[in-house]
């Protein structure tokens, strides 16, 4: 028990405490001296009146101050003779005696009634000793403890009522117990005497040198002098750290940054702190640190220049790529930035592009070392710089890493016509453009009779720069252009060059003309083909039914008109030495065997990763053609969201295509993988990359029939590339793919209704399933209609029903998705007006920020019932993104 004893207020008997009691009352207790077990003479006070009856003997204490403590100990020790012991007592002998309190403000009082102390206890002797004989015995001591609680004066009197017994009391204790200073937590607990009766005392801490409150520091002291339950705690104060409930200064070399840190770290790479006490650490020259990055980031510095850059011409389009600079200056935030400038002819004056240039994605911040630069001027010289930078690029004041790419757009060719008609031919003369970018490969001569461009038109190619066109009707107005194509793309077309063929009966007649061929696209439409005659080196396109065409684009020609199908993988794709190939893993399982990823060596050029799909072993002739088909029409495409063939291998087996490697796999697996993760504007930039490459298509007047994520690859720049373009794929390849009604199978999910219907596979019914790409792209690759069975999704559509929006959709995107699940497909946007679209909303991000409601899509759109309603929607929302693309 003494272990808590912190302070005693009256140790032991007092005497003048007693002595006052005597002369108080003048009663029976005595003060007399013995011996105690080791002979020293102590004072006791006796009282042993057994041989009378009715004894009441008092005993009290002078006024004991109770120092703030509510609860208060008495420690008593004393001897009492056993009633038995003493011969001839009568039986009013007692062997018990009382304890009492009186609480008190007053310190001087010479009476107090018997009936104003309260009773603490009844206290009996656990020993008594049998032999009266004090003097010269060893005494037996008892200790008993009591405790007083709840007082509240300023002290007390005690006092030992003697009702007859023989005792002998040798000593009184006083005490209050406290819980002493502590540190726990980094929190120092004064003092604290305890509670009353059951009371704990909270008590709160003060947080010790160099630290500060995390959470207020407290903990409670028990009646008993014990601390319990430590709640909160103290931190060291940046720059300092905890050692033994003190905070002691981070040492040189070492810093804190935040109080929260438990201790100083050593300084990351690049950085030093030269005093103690640090709370971070200084970046070495040239080195810095960005506002954002955490102190325990290593200082980092700006990027060196962009690398290898190269440009693609494509007439007033240019698209740039290039590598990542070598040093990245030990950040992953780099972007770029390009900078752009028309040169004059000999390069030596340049000025700034000015807005009229456009970028895609963007201009400035581009994450990816690629950009699309549209609305150049044709046959003008261009000089982008392209910079890049990271984080701390502001921070620095050496310039910027740049490289310079200098472009040239293609030339519109300017001729000098020699026009010969008769009654039913046209015969052509030009001249080349003066300075093309590359070596003329071919020129392409487009005519249609006059007023008739939407429906007859014709392409002609020849490698001279004459061509003869025959079969023409007499006395008809025709309209002619041509263009030239270099090794490094398609030039534009000229100007429209009007001519009429001789009535029946006239002769020959020569003109020459001069045309400045302008860069003006139009669109056409075909209905037949006019047979032309042709130099010995012209070539013929073929076209399939109807299509739409644009100048610039040339007409897919499908395997199947060719005879011989090998002369169309002869025709468009190269043939690939194997040698030339090393397979490194496989990738994926294709219809006809494994595809794997590799590397192409070619000649004079850098090593390129490929992806290659084989023939496996025991094809037949027909499996054969099946799977060289995709080259031969995958061949015929040059688009940057077309997947690019590199070539076949047809001479030894296994037969394979060889094509580009798109790091990131297919389009649905790719955001499943990464839900949730990119903005509105990186999704917007794949979709537009996917409108692109099928307008591309649809410009060709190829329809793909199975456009879903799925067959869409992705490259480690996230462009979005469209695929599987095998003849058999809708047939056999794709597991989506269903059997209909009719036999066909197809992929219902993603397709249109008149497709399912009655086969009627266009380039609309292409632009429905790419309103379920966006669906799907939006959704981070959820599965259409989810798990609706396809009877189902074929009945709902039929009903009018449309998917709704997915989550955190931006209302113009599902707008734009309602509009390509228009049921009328002349309704549908065209590819070309899609990018458009998406090309603004790129430019104006803010028109994405209204998000659609996710409704349940059950409640979607009833067709009868809500077609002016839809149609009102559109009209609002286009309105609010300034567009407009009904023609
Ligand atoms: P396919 O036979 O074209 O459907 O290809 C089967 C799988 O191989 C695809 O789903 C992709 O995961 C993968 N794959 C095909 N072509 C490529 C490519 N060019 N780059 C990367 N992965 C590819």
């Amino acid at each position: 028990m003494c272990v808590h004893l912190s302070m005693c207020v009256c140790v032991c008997v007092d005497r003048n405490v007693f002595l006052l009691m005597r002369e108080v009352f003048s009663i029976t207790w005595e003060e007399i001296s013995v011996m105690d077990e080791r002979n020293t003479p102590m004072r006791t006070y006796q009282v042993c009146n057994v041989m009378e009856a009715n004894q009441n003997n008092w005993l009290r204490t002078r006024h004991i101050s109770r120092e703030g403590a509510q609860r208060v100990y008495i420690e008593i020790k004393f001897t009492l003779r056993d009633c038995n012991s003493l011969p001839g007592v009568p039986g009013t002998c007692k062997e018990t005696f009382n304890m009492y309190y009186y609480e008190s403000n007053n310190a001087n009082l010479w009476f107090i009634k018997e009936s104003q102390y309260v009773k603490i206890d009844t206290i009996a002797a656990d020993e008594s000793f049998t032999q009266v004989d004090v003097g010269d015995r060893v005494m037996k001591l008892n200790t008993e403890v009591r405790d007083i609680s709840n007082l509240s004066k300023k002290g007390f009197y005690l006092a030992f009522q003697d009702l007859g017994a023989c005792i002998a009391l040798v000593s009184v204790r006083v005490f209050y117990k406290k819980c002493p200073l502590t540190v726990l937590n980094l929190a120092q607990f004064p003092d604290t005497i305890t509670g009353g009766d059951t009371a704990l005392v909270e008590v709160h801490g003060m947080c010790v040198n160099a630290s500060e409150e995390f959470e207020a520091p407290k903990m409670y002291c028990s009646a008993d002098g014990g601390w319990l339950v430590p709640i909160g705690r103290c931190v060291c104060k940046p720059g300092f750290e905890e050692n033994k409930d003190v905070c002691q200064p981070c040492r040189p070399g070492t810093y804190k940054a935040s109080a929260t840190d438990a201790y100083c770290t050593k300084c990351p790479p690049h950085s030093s702190s030269p005093q103690e006490q640090a709370v971070e650490c200084v970046c070495e020259k040239s080195f810095y640190r960005a506002e954002t990055d955490p102190r325990s980031m290593a200082c980092t510095r700006p990027p060196s220049a962009p690398e290898n850059p190269i440009s693609t011409v494509n007439e007033t389009c240019v698209t740039l790529e290039w590598s990542p600079p070598r040093d990245t200056g030990g950040r992953g935030d780099i972007t770029y930035s390009l900078h752009c400038r028309k040169c004059s002819g000999d390069g030596r004056k340049c000025t700034p592009c000015g807005s009229s240039v456009h970028f895609v994605p963007r201009q400035f911040g581009l994450s990816s070392a690629t950009v699309l630069v549209t609305d150049l001027q044709p046959d003008s010289n261009y000089s982008f710089t392209i910079e890049s930078q990271n984080g701390v690029s502001d921070l620095s004041p050496t310039p910027r890493g740049t490289v310079v790419i200098n472009v040239t757009t293609s030339q519109t060719v300017s001729v000098v016509l020699k026009e010969r008609r008769s009654k039913d031919s046209v015969t052509l003369a030009w001249q080349g453009p003066e300075r093309p970018n590359g070596a003329i490969v071919e020129y392409e001569v487009i005519y249609y009779e006059k007023n008739q461009r939407e429906q007859n038109y014709t392409v002609l190619k020849t490698r001279s720069n004459m061509m003869t066109v025959d079969g023409l009707k007499p006395g008809t107005t025709y309209v002619f252009r041509v263009r030239a194509r270099t090794d490094g793309g398609y030039g534009s077309y000229g100007g429209e060059i009007e001519l009429e063929t001789s009535h029946e009966g006239k002769g020959m007649n020569d003109k020459y003309l001069f045309f400045a061929y302008n860069n003006c696209a139009f669109l056409f439409r075909h209905c037949g083909y006019i047979k032309a005659k042709q130099d010995p080196d012209e070539e013929k396109m073929q076209f399939q039914h109807g299509r739409v065409k644009l100048p610039g684009s040339r007409t897919y020609i499908h395997p199947h008109t060719y005879e011989d199908p090998n002369q169309a993988v002869r025709d468009f794709a190269k043939e690939i030495d194997a040698s030339n190939i090393r397979i490194e893993r496989v990738i994926g399982a294709g219809e006809f065997g494994e595809v794997c990823s590799g590397r192409l060596r070619v000649q004079g050029k850098r090593e390129i990763y490929v992806a290659i799909k084989s023939l496996k072993a025991g094809y037949s002739d027909k499996q054969r053609r099946d799977f060289l088909s995709e080259a031969s029409i995958m061949g015929q495409f040059d688009h940057p969201n077309i997947i690019r063939l590199e070539g076949v291998v047809t001479r030894c087996k296994p037969v394979m295509i060889i094509t580009e490697f798109m790091e990131n796999g297919s389009l649905d697996t790719f955001l499943k993988k990464h839900d949730g993760q990119f903005t509105v504007i990186q999704l917007v930039g794949m979709l537009r990359g996917i409108a692109s490459g099928m307008k591309y298509l649809s410009d060709m007047s190829y329809v793909h029939r199975d456009l879903a994520a799925r067959n869409i690859l992705v490259n480690s720049n996230l462009v979005c590339k469209v695929s599987d373009f095998g003849l058999s794929r809708v047939l056999e390849d794709d597991p989506e793919a269903a059997y209909t009604t009719r036999g066909g199978k197809i992929p219902i999910r993603w397709t249109a209704p008149e497709a399912i219907a009655y086969r009627k596979f266009t380039s609309a019914s292409d632009v429905w399933s790419y309103g379920i790409v966006m669906w799907e792209v939006i959704s981070y690759g959820e599965r259409p209609y989810w798990e609706m069975s396809n009877q189902d999704v074929i009945k709902a559509i039929d009903e009018g029903y449309r998917l709704p929006a997915p989550m955190d959709c931006p209302v113009v995107l599902h707008q734009l998705m309602l509009d390509c699940w228009e049921k009328g497909r002349s309704d549908r946007p065209k590819f070309g007006q899609i990018v458009t679209i998406l090309d603004k909303l790129i430019r104006n991000p803010a028109s994405l920020r209204e998000l659609a409601n996710s409704s349940v899509w059950s409640v979607g759109y009833k067709l009868n019932a809500v077609n002016s309603t839809l149609s009102l929607t559109r009209a609002c929302s286009l309105e609010m993104i300034g567009l407009d693309y009904r023609i």
